[in-house]
């Protein structure tokens, strides 16, 4: 089968925050830069973050990066890589006011600065009190910030392409990476794109898990790819579970309406995170916050006729401080939860929110294979940002906002390591023979299918075997089991077949 093939300085896979960001800079440098996305690039999930972008302002309240910088080590359990942390960190008020000038359209205070709120494990003097750190344009961040970067990436011209999804990295015997294979989503069209530098900006896996505050879009293509091309992934057992995705929906609500006086409370009315962190209290970590109320459900202080839930309660901060600070929340509140947030308490559950870990990388956006020769060795043209990499800033659990923060800082520094390594290689390597084979054959296969097991069913299998048996309390025994169940998952998966073709997503199983 022929292929057509094009050839650009560098594919950038991925239109969310960390994608846009990585190719303005690079696209502003006058490279040559493809973005493919498998969505319009402002219906990347970054779109939906609410909170805000971790950055020490100190625009109400003395802040500083060190303070920062030891609330991020240690809300991720001192397993994140350190230096990482201290540059981002200290690199955040500036990616802040860059995107303030890019023309982000952040709340205000009364003297016109940035607005920020408190948020679960920002404190100040190294951990002893709430810091007003997060820098928020309503509960609506991410939507912001996405739309200003995709705006002044138009401007930039960079190349889009929208409902391409990428297939396969295409590496040479050397390792080396050259680009991708990549199917148009409306016509089954399988194209080469041949670069000189790869940057995955793929985004998270939350759809691995049946309940997720994930779009569905997330579903770890960029780790599925790396890892077939023979490149291991790093600390895949850290996943963050938020403590208030509504029960039953999933759907996010904020930390940020804890940072703006919302609280928890159990079937008999007490604010239990009082008794677990009597500092933060509300404000403590997810993971903190996530392992209580597990702990108050499983003890039998649920509410509810099932007891499985708890509450979050905002109705005393009035109607005034909801419909500004949190418009969104008021209505997901009302469409997924049936409750007007002013007047009654929100039913919430813990629920899968963030990967922690993901492909390698260090702090310049280049993929390491410690595996490879020496314990640490770039591959060659591979770069990777934002939540599908691993660089690793959160180590086992990231502190809210921070990722916001990452993928800016990180955009910014990987597009800095790229014009930079690609001003010392002009040429693109030629492309092996055997560039598109992989997904090739998948597809044959696909077509050649006429009996087997429907893809949707096998994906629901899979996240349910996920939730139950990889969720806030992992034990040996259960996670055996999960082990166990999700290879007979695996080798189903081996056998499925795709009936109707003519719709394009097969991912969203039979609920929906
Ligand atoms: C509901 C919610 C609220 C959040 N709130 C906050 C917050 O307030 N503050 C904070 O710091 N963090 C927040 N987070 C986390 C943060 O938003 C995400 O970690 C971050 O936005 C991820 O950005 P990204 O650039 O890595 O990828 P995404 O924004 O997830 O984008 C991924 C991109 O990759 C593309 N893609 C994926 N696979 C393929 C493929 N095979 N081919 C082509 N394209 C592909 C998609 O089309 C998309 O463009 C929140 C997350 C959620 C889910």
């Amino acid at each position: 089968m022929a292929i057509s093939k094009r050839t650009f300085d560098v594919v950038v896979v991925g239109a969310g925050g960390s994608g846009m960001r990585a190719a303005l800079a690079m696209s502003e440098a006058g490279l040559k830069v493809a973005v493919l996305s498998k969505v319009f690039p402002t219906r990347s999930h970054t779109v939906a973050a609410q909170g805000g972008i971790a950055a020490s302002l100190g625009n109400i309240a003395e802040d500083s990066w060190h303070w920062h910088m030891y609330d991020t080590v240690k809300g991720s359990d001192y397993l994140g890589d350190q230096d990482a942390i201290e540059f981002m960190c200290r690199a955040a008020p500036e990616v802040v006011y860059e995107l303030e000038h890019f023309g982000m359209p952040f709340d205000r205070l009364d003297n016109g600065k940035i607005y920020q709120r408190p948020f679960g494990g920002h404190m100040r003097d190294y951990g002893k009190n709430p810091v007003q750190r997060a820098c928020a344009a309503a509960d609506r961040t991410g939507h912001a910030l996405l739309h200003t970067l995709y705006q002044q990436n138009v401007k930039a011209n960079t190349n889009f392409f929208v409902e391409w999804m990428a297939l396969d990295l295409i590496r040479d015997e050397d390792g080396d990476v050259l680009g991708v294979t990549a199917m148009e989503i409306e016509t089954g069209e399988v194209m080469i794109l041949h670069a000189r530098a790869t940057l995955f900006a793929t985004g998270g896996a939350g759809r691995i898990f049946a309940a997720s505050t994930n779009a569905y879009i997330n579903t770890g293509d960029g780790l599925g790819m790396a890892a077939r091309a023979g490149i291991p992934l790093e600390d895949m057992e850290f996943f963050q579970f938020h403590p208030t995705g509504v029960y039953g929906a999933g759907v996010l609500i904020t930390e940020g309406v804890r940072g703006e006086g919302g609280y928890l409370v159990n079937k008999d009315g007490e604010r239990f995170m009082q008794r677990y962190a009597p500092n933060a209290k509300d404000l403590a970590s997810r993971d903190v916050v996530s392992r209580a109320m597990a702990t108050e459900i499983k003890e039998g202080r649920g509410c509810g006729p099932k007891g499985d839930h708890v509450l979050l309660k905002l109705d005393h901060l009035g109607e005034d401080v909801i419909r500004h600070r949190l418009p969104g929340i008021r209505e997901i509140s009302l469409k997924f939860a049936h409750v007007d947030p002013a007047k009654a308490a929100i039913p919430v559950v813990p629920t899968a929110h963030y990967m922690m870990g993901g492909i390698p990388t260090n702090y310049h956006g280049q993929v390491v294979a410690p595996y490879k020769t020496g314990p640490e060795e770039v591959v060659q043209g591979f770069y990777a940002v934002g939540e599908c990499a691993c660089v690793s800033v959160h180590g086992a659990n990231r502190l809210g906002c921070n990722s916001l923060l990452d993928l800016l800082v990180f955009g910014r520094e990987a597009a800095r390591q790229i014009i930079e390594d690609l001003a010392r290689n002009p040429h693109p390597k030629p492309l092996p023979p055997d560039a598109a084979e992989r997904p090739l054959a998948r597809l044959a296969r696909l077509d050649g299918q006429k009996e087997g097991e429907s893809v949707a069913e096998v994906g629901d299998a899979m996240r349910q075997v996920m939730q139950t048996h990889c969720g806030v309390f992992r034990f040996p025994d259960l996670l055996a089991e999960g082990v166990k169940q999700i290879r007979e998952v695996a080798a189903r998966a081996r056998n499925t077949v795709i009936k109707d073709k003519s719709r394009i997503s097969t991912r969203h199983g039979s609920r929906h």
